[in-house]
């Protein structure tokens, strides 16, 4: 039996070979193993330049200064610095947090925890698209409002956030805005002065890097001040204290380097292969596109199947690997929660299936999970 076809790109991405060749060269005896915090020796300098030189890789794919690069173990731990550490650095201008229902769990989660700890959180509701309005961010903003958290590119629908609009309502209000850019990396091109991005979230594995690396984006700004959430020897000005995994950031700076120069390539190429498989399903009855294509990224398709149970389905089709909607929510039945923001009844969230295409898709593979789809629907119907 062949392997399965990977459509869970969403969930994670391989690592491009040529991240993993420049990853290698940081990790044995004879490469550049050293501390890149260890001042007094050449080792320790050249593991340094090497962070320096990811930092300014990862900072060039997003119109940042390398100044404004904050490592971290990944997005989640980005997320948490951004929110947490904000709050906490500027409880005295206020306590109020805005954000939505349909973000990951790792703003979601982190926002509840602030709700322990005594701030105040607005939780705003998508359209029917998956999007979240200028004109409902407006209405939620207050005058002790001081963070906007919202993500660029859902998850689990692929929908594109009007950053610019989004960013001029929180700005208007006395708030900065946080934006988790976690599946916007290498999919949408991002510009923190022209989007008006004041703090972001970025993760290497989901663009052919690493696991367990990412970094928080800090515009530069007297006013821009965050609490540490980890405390230690003081490394990124104090933000963030841990010695640096010089593998991971070298790799996650070869991976954001390589989004720069073919990311556009890789959509296209996507799209193509996302429209192959639409034209594919025509002639299959029942099926629900829950994303709006108009406002999505081509790599993340969520898709309903009439007259189905999404587990059994996942099961039928063992030679795709898919998922239904979150990687994390996986363990439970519950229907997705962002599916179920966006005003998809119960019974069509429990048969939605999320299709997630990436740089190394084929159109053979496509094909494939066609004619499995096509097989498994048909069984499950009998
Ligand atoms: C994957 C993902 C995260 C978590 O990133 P990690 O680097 O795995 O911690 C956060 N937000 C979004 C939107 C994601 O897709």
């Amino acid at each position: 039996m062949s392997a399965p076809v990977y459509l869970d790109y969403a969930a994670t991405t391989p690592i491009d070979p040529r991240v993993a060749e420049v990853m290698s060269r940081y990790l044995t005896r004879e490469g550049i193993f050293a501390n890149p915090a260890s001042r007094s020796h050449m080792p320790g300098w050249q593991a340094e330049q090497a962070v320096e030189s990811a930092r300014r890789q990862v900072a060039d794919l997003i119109g940042a200064d390398p100044r404004e690069i904050v490592w971290t173990s990944g997005a989640t731990e980005a997320d948490n610095l951004a929110l947490t550490g904000y709050m906490r650095a500027n409880r005295a201008r206020g306590r109020h947090l805005v954000t939505s229902i349909i973000e990951h769990k790792a703003v979601v989660d982190t926002a509840k925890s602030l709700e322990q700890e005594g701030f105040e959180v607005s939780w705003l509701t998508p359209d029917r698209d998956g999007r979240i309005t200028p004109e409902a961010l407006r209405d939620a903003m207050r005058d002790d409002t001081v963070l906007v958290s919202l993500m660029a590119v859902n998850n689990e629908l692929g929908t594109i956030h009007d950053l610019p609009a989004l960013a001029e309502v929180a700005h208007a209000g006395g708030a900065v805005l946080h934006v988790d850019a976690a599946q916007a990396v290498g999919r949408i091109p991002l510009d923190m002065a022209a989007q008006g991005i004041d703090l972001m979230s970025v993760s290497a594995h989901k663009v052919y890097g690493p696991k367990g690396v990412g970094a928080l984006y800090v515009k530069r700004d007297p006013d821009m001040r965050l609490e540490a959430l980890i405390h230690g020897g003081g490394h990124e000005r104090g933000m963030r204290s841990g010695t640096l995994p010089t593998h991971q950031i070298a790799g996650m700076g070869e991976a954001f380097a390589i989004a720069g120069r073919e990311g556009e390539d890789d959509q296209a190429h996507i799209r193509a292969l996302r429209d192959r498989f639409l034209a594919g399903l025509e002639d299959l009855d029942g099926v629900h596109r829950n994303t709006s294509i108009d406002h999505a990224v081509p790599n993340i398709l969520n898709l309903a199947f009439e007259g189905v149970d999404g587990e059994s389905l996942l099961m039928a089709l063992r030679d795709i690997a898919l998922s239904t909607g979150s990687a994390c929510n996986s363990a439970s039945v519950e229907p997705s929660y962002v599916l179920k923001g966006i005003g998809v009844p119960r019974r069509l969230a429990l048969a939605s299936l999320r299709f997630s295409f990436g740089r190394f898709t084929t159109e053979a593979e496509i094909d494939r999970t066609l004619a499995a789809l096509r097989h498994a629907l048909i069984g499950l119907r009998r």
